[in-house]
């Protein structure tokens, strides 16, 4: 069955503000040769990622054990258990501050939390079989956090780090089409709720506005969704039968976002400033 999810939407379309940065051929690199021996040496977290991977998983382990949230060495004690010392010292440095606000203003502590990934297992969620009039596929959804709210509301918060705002645009970094795939899922999931969807920045502490479902949003996100898999499942078809063709397939767009890119190391499209 064809599958889409929101990184797999992003692959294909850039988030506003960001269409300078986007390249198709990173897909074919990242997904279609991920096993490739060349590339999988690419593949590791970059800095920021390790960064707000382990600091949601600071946030994990500290809702393990809350007592932790009171205790004076608590960072000390999760820093510990996330084995931060084997970091490298940025990565060290910004996650324990992380943890020292998220100690001070422990924003779930309280909360009826129903689900809590611990952010740092690369696990895959199970599929959610989503239906498009007479098309189906598979979506794949990662909830951070998953928190029951009084009158029946489930609220899913996606827990970010790292600025709020593109600098060079001041648009937001975060991309309302992540909260809608969220909204989206989660009508599969709990159908009987209302459920609101919203960005917390564990590095600046500030809540986005929450994002709500309507059956236009949902509808419209399932149609962008159904048109994502379709054309992933034909494009990997296309590259089966010519795959010398494959920049004819994903595109490659040199150029600025070949300095942000991890594979000009094996990129023959790398356009990079000598
Ligand atoms: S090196 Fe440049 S052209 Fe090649 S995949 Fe990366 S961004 Fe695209």
């Amino acid at each position: 069955m064809d599958y889409a999810s929101y990184l797999i939407w992003l692959e294909y379309v850039a988030q506003a503000g960001k269409e300078e940065y986007h390249c198709h051929l990173k897909q074919y690199w990242s997904r279609i040769k991920k096993y490739d021996s060349r590339v999988k040496p690419l593949l590791l977290d970059t800095p920021q990622q390790l960064l707000g991977k382990l600091a949601q998983r600071g946030v994990f382990e500290f809702h393990q054990n809350p007592d932790l949230l009171s205790y004076d060495r608590g960072v000390e004690r999760v820093t510990a258990l996330i084995k931060l010392n084997q970091q490298p010292a940025e990565v060290q440095d910004k996650v324990r501050q992380i943890l020292i606000k998220y100690q001070e203003k422990p924003v779930l502590l309280g909360k009826h939390i129903l689900l809590l990934n611990p952010g740092n297992t690369n696990e895959v969620p199970e599929p959610i079989i989503v239906t498009q009039g007479s098309y189906q596929f598979k979506l794949y959804a990662n909830f951070d956090c998953v928190l029951q709210e009084n009158d029946n509301i489930i609220h899913i918060v996606d827990l970010k780090t790292g600025h709020h705002l593109q600098t060079h645009t001041g648009l937001s970094n975060y991309d309302n089409r992540q909260a809608h795939v969220y909204l989206l899922a989660a009508s599969y999931l709990y159908p009987k709720a209302k459920t609101i969807a919203s960005f917390y920045n564990l590095e600046t502490q500030q809540w986005s506005s929450p994002y709500h479902q309507t059956p236009s949003l949902l509808a419209r996100t399932a149609e962008m969704l159904a048109i994502v898999a379709k054309r992933h499942q034909q494009d990997k078809r296309n590259l089966v039968s010519n795959p010398e063709n494959f920049h004819r397939i994903f595109r490659p767009h040199p150029g600025l976002a070949c300095q942000y890119c991890q594979f000009t190391s094996i990129c023959s499209f790398a356009d990079l400033i000598p």
